[in-house]
């Protein structure tokens, strides 16, 4: 089965997994910017968003050397 990749979709380097859709969300922390977000993929790996507001897109703070864009290398 042919998975649709779209081009510029950030995927975890590890097992691939779209970091817009979060496998489980940990915990959720309100902060003075925004809100802190702890995610997990579906590979294990721990990784933590900024959320600051719905206009701006939510920035990855902690594990951002895992991730790859959906383009090939
Ligand atoms: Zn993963």
């Amino acid at each position: 089965m042919d998975m649709v990749h779209s081009q510029d979709e950030d995927r975890c380097a590890d097992c691939g997994w779209p970091l817009r859709d979060p496998y489980e969300t940990v915990s959720r922390h309100p902060v003075t910017e925004g809100v802190v977000v702890y995610s997990r993929c579906a590979c294990g790996v721990l990784r933590v968003w900024l959320h600051r507001g719905v206009r701006t897109p939510p920035r990855l703070i902690v594990g951002g050397h895992s991730t790859v864009t959906g383009r090939h290398p």
